[in-house]
């Protein structure tokens, strides 16, 4: 599942291989999942690895899709960030590609107390129901 930047920039449009291999971030509001409330699974965009439930997302009013905790411990990893050096933070990662998801902070919801904030670029959804996979 590890690839060479020259092989993601191939594959992914540019705003997604901005944000996912080069740890960008999206714009608030103006992306696709923030304000879904569908039931479903969140998938990594570069390998599609499941990551994250609608059952665990809350409206956190930032603007990115927020979750109080991954699908799987597993499949999420945690990376220390200090590209902002007075403000560290926890960079949140898919384990089977490396991409870049977006930063878990320690202000979220019961009953984990985690707020993951999420780019929607780094995510595909999608739906539960059968008889609907378009993901509306
Ligand atoms: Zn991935």
């Amino acid at each position: 599942m590890k690839k060479t930047d020259n092989e993601w920039k191939a594959l992914l449009p540019a705003d997604v291989f901005q944000i996912t291999r080069k740890k960008g971030t999206e714009r608030p509001f103006e992306n696709a999942y923030h304000d879904l409330k569908a039931d479903g699974v969140y998938h990594c965009v570069c390998c599609q690895t499941p990551l994250f439930d609608s059952a665990h997302k809350f409206d956190s009013g930032t603007g990115w899709p927020s979750f109080f905790q991954p699908l799987d411990s597993e499949a999420v990893g945690e990376l220390a960030d200090r590209s902002i050096f007075f403000m560290p933070r926890t960079e949140v990662i898919c384990n089977a590609c490396d991409a870049h998801l977006g930063h878990v902070f320690n202000d979220g919801p019961t009953p984990t107390g985690l707020r993951y904030c999420i780019n929607s670029a780094s995510l595909t959804f999608e739906s539960r129901d059968d008889s609907d996979t378009s993901g509306t």
